[in-house]
């Protein structure tokens, strides 16, 4: 088994993607908070997210495949995560992607034209973590995570 350092295991998580964003890793989503050569700590999206199983799943899978079988997962649940840490790398994306990473004090964003002329059309977007919105100026439809 190769010895741990954490740059090592950072680059291993940065190659696993949210299983419902796969554009996005779980260290641009700010899941990710602290690497050290013994143990990874995430926090989960958003509790009772059924993806948060899936992510620790796949970050167990990255690290063993890489050799670090003995690095452990710890989960943090508080403090509570936001999307104040979502990397500007992992928003980037989000928007390319066409989710609106949202700034908690604004209305959502328009992915496709920038508007923030936007309003809520359902609660339950494509997955349980996301709200479907849509844009008044260019009437398209988007996905927007769900703020606490
Ligand atoms: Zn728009």
């Amino acid at each position: 088994m190769p010895e741990g350092n954490s740059a090592d295991i950072r680059a291993v998580l940065e190659t696993v993607m949210d299983p419902e964003i796969p554009v996005v890793s779980v260290v641009d989503l700010g899941i990710v908070r602290e690497v050290t050569p013994e143990s990874v700590r995430i926090t989960p999206t958003y509790s009772g997210c059924p993806a948060t199983e899936v992510i620790e799943r796949s970050i167990r899978e990255a690290l063993d495949a890489a050799g670090f079988c003995a690095v452990k997962i710890e989960t943090a649940l508080a403090p509570a995560w936001t999307t104040d840490w979502i990397t500007d790398q992992g928003k980037a994306a989000l928007n390319a992607y066409g989710i609106s990473a949202p700034d908690l004090a604004k209305a959502a964003t328009c992915p496709q034209c920038g508007s923030t002329d936007t309003e809520e059309v359902s609660r339950f977007g494509s997955t349980p973590c996301k709200a479907q919105w849509r844009c008044k100026s260019c009437l398209e439809p988007f996905d927007r995570f769900k703020c606490h």
